[in-house]
């Protein structure tokens, strides 16, 4: 992997650079969709291609249970089992851990869970996680985490770091195949001292980049800019920033100002396949019935294929009768958005002025009330 920054905007710590990886390249900030069972909801690889995304995000939790990790090998990888080419970064499986199993134990030596389908027992490991992300083959893993669950107190934050700094100490020594890259995650809760130790401790391990985790996690919003902000601020320049999971493209705006360079989440591709589209004036409903009788594309100049192809009337009317092509044309023109709202934030640090970009897009975008979240 090599990681450049190529542009400094000088209002902000919005920087571009160029990320190379096993795959292919990729332009940050970037926007990596979700395709958690290793397919990007409803849409084609191609079609990703498309509207321009050059890096997908994929998940180990999922991924190790269903198929399981044998039958994603014997395909040749999970590149060429779900038909990508491109760029794919796998999370650790943590997350997902914590969040939709039914936990049974935490020790020092990892975590043992009942899963979400069968209620199997399983151990989850550091060296478990990189096993599993290693025969998965993406181009960027993530060291095995524990994010804590929003509030927590902060003892229990505390422990939980410095667990999370011993897993990340393992998940190195585990991790040995150099096609791929191996990123820490910053956690330490909402705690500015703690968020600092963690970016300490990941340092003096030593890594090829870094995610920060334990956000979006249901604080509020003020609190996830500042502490985003913060943590960037810790990590050093030259490597790249990865915020895990946001968010509303008013959040990514945001935060592109912290000098973050990859984001993941499932908004664009949930909201589409409830109806709801992103437009620059902000949420769009489109399965409204203010919307029958209205002719024009989702969004007027949008150079995506629903757009250049279909109305709002037309997608409404498929929305309204359950038909499957309404997930996917607002899913592809939400991806779309994200995609452009990308390019447009690059163009902008290039000539230097990402403020001015940030301060119309915030103008114009209404923020949505509902918050982003993790898969
Ligand atoms: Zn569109």
């Amino acid at each position: 992997m090599k990681f450049t920054v190529l542009n400094q905007d000088s209002g902000t710590a919005a920087r571009t650079g160029r990320l190379e990886l096993a795959h292919g390249v990729v332009d940050t900030p970037c926007f990596m969709p979700v395709g958690t069972q290793a397919t990007v909801k409803s849409v084609t690889p191609e079609e990703l291609e498309e509207v321009g995304a050059q890096m997908i995000l994929a998940n180990t939790y999922h991924l190790g249970l269903r198929p399981g990790i044998e039958i994603v090998k014997n395909a040749g990888g999970l590149h060429s089992f779900m038909h990508w080419d491109r760029p794919i970064l796998t999370d650790s499986g943590g997350y997902q851990v914590f969040s939709l199993a039914d936990l049974r134990e935490i020790t020092e030596e990892g975590v043992v869970f009942r899963d979400h389908i069968a209620g199997s027992l399983h151990t989850l490991t550091p060296a478990k996680s990189i096993e599993i992300q290693q025969a998965l083959g993406a181009d960027v893993i993530m060291a095995f985490d524990e994010c804590p669950p929003y509030p927590s107190d902060r003892d229990y934050t505390c422990q939980s770091l410095d667990l999370t700094l011993q897993w990340a100490a393992r998940s190195r020594k585990s991790h040995t195949d150099g096609r791929q890259v191996l990123f820490g995650i910053v956690q330490g809760g909402l705690h500015r001292d703690l968020r600092k130790k963690s970016v300490e401790g990941l340092e003096e391990i030593g890594f090829a980049g870094y995610g920060i985790g334990g956000l979006s996690v249901g604080e509020p919003r003020e609190i996830m800019y500042e502490l985003a902000e913060y943590t960037a601020g810790l990590l050093p320049a030259e490597k790249p920033r990865y915020l895990m999971g946001t968010g509303t493209p008013d959040e990514l705006v945001s935060q592109i100002a912290f000098g973050v360079d990859m984001f993941d989440c499932t908004v664009p591709t949930r909201y589409g396949r409830n109806g709801s589209v992103f437009t620059e004036k902000g949420k769009m409903v489109v399965r409204n019935a203010g919307f029958k009788d209205d002719h024009r594309p989702l969004e007027e100049g949008c150079g995506c294929y629903a757009c250049r192809n279909y109305t709002r009337a037309y997608i409404r009317h498929l929305f309204n009768t359950g038909e499957i092509l309404a997930h996917r044309l607002a899913t592809i023109h939400n991806l779309f958005f994200y995609q452009e709202l990308m390019r447009n934030a690059r163009r902008a640090i290039e000539e230097g002025n990402y403020s001015a970009f940030e301060k119309k897009f915030l103008e114009g975008f209404k923020p949505t009330s509902d918050r982003s979240d993790r898969r």
